[in-house]
């Protein structure tokens, strides 16, 4: 099981291995300063590759359980999604995965020669990337994983060319974010994002932008909701569970991405349409 965020002892704060990428070594100081995320257990965890330079990493980061040190403990949220999982793999031998979850995000990072070529991959004509051919991305080193780690990689370094992949279609992040107040009222892929709330009601989480959306010359607030129905048919269930709470706990704005190709106007709401986990990032400002 991937394990998304860590502890950073340093921060205080739960991070990805890609945000702790770009504070290494000024405000991460080491790759073993990290816990778990279960502020009971706190197991020691290990953030693979921070300390070899990019170029040298076989295998990309990621935050590993120093198990040598102290397993998670019994109760821990990624402990019962690991003892979970290994149940369902037991269970199912047909291994076929039916959860929202595992729907595939990929990304693509491009080398930096790119950078030298741009009329190859940027396009400014909303939609066009997706005409890029496979063959012009074989070079780049291609990730699965969530929209979060896009972000973090993108606030890294906001000059990299990063290509989301959406229903076989390439697009480059430039032009899929797209701040609230630009709302386009389409039906396109965009990755809206801008500040806001994360409240918990009794059946859902309920997120709701900050600032205003127009849509047909009224405004509307912009929000979407994850009911908690949906996470509990997930493998990461608790660990989800776990962040979402912590994130709904605490009373300030953050600033949020949701990857999104469709909405609902609902009286003075439009609901945008959540794809599921691996399309949203919530991160502190
Ligand atoms: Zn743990």
């Amino acid at each position: 099981m991937k394990i998304l965020h860590a502890f950073s002892t340093d921060l205080n704060q739960d991070i990805t291995a890609t945000k702790a990428d770009s504070l290494f070594p000024e405000k991460i100081k080491s790759p073993q300063n990290f816990v778990c995320i279960d502020e009971v257990c706190r197991a020691p965890i290990t953030c693979v590759n921070l300390a070899n330079p990019a170029e040298k990493r076989k295998r990309v980061l990621h935050f590993k359980l120093s198990s040598e040190l102290r397993p998670h403990t019994k109760d821990c949220c990624v402990q019962k999604d690991i003892d979970g999982q290994s149940k369902k793999i037991s269970r199912n031998t047909n291994n076929h995965h039916n959860t929202n979850e595992d729907k595939e995000f990929i990304f693509h990072i491009l080398p930096d020669d790119t950078k030298n070529k741009p009329e190859q991959y940027s396009n400014n004509n909303l939609g066009s990337s997706h005409l890029i051919k496979e063959t012009s991305i074989k070079k780049t080193s291609t990730h699965q994983g969530y929209l979060e780690e896009v972000i973090d990689i993108f606030h890294n370094n906001p000059n990299q060319q990063i290509l989301i992949k959406v229903e076989k279609k390439l697009f480059n992040i430039q032009e899929l974010l797209t701040h609230i107040p630009n709302f386009q009222g389409d039906k396109q892929w965009h990755i809206y994002h801008g500040k806001g709330w994360i409240n918990k009601k009794e059946d859902k989480y309920y997120i709701k932008f900050i600032e205003n959306v127009l849509y047909h010359n009224l405004q509307y607030t912009a929000s979407f909701f994850i009911m908690k129905n949906f996470i509990l048919q997930l493998t990461s269930k608790n660990t989800i569970q776990k962040r979402l709470e912590k994130l709904s706990n605490i009373s300030k704005p953050y600033q949020i991405f949701i990857l999104t190709n469709n909405f609902k106007e609902n009286k003075n709401f439009i609901n945008l349409d959540f794809k599921g986990m691996r399309y949203c990032a919530f991160i502190e400002i």
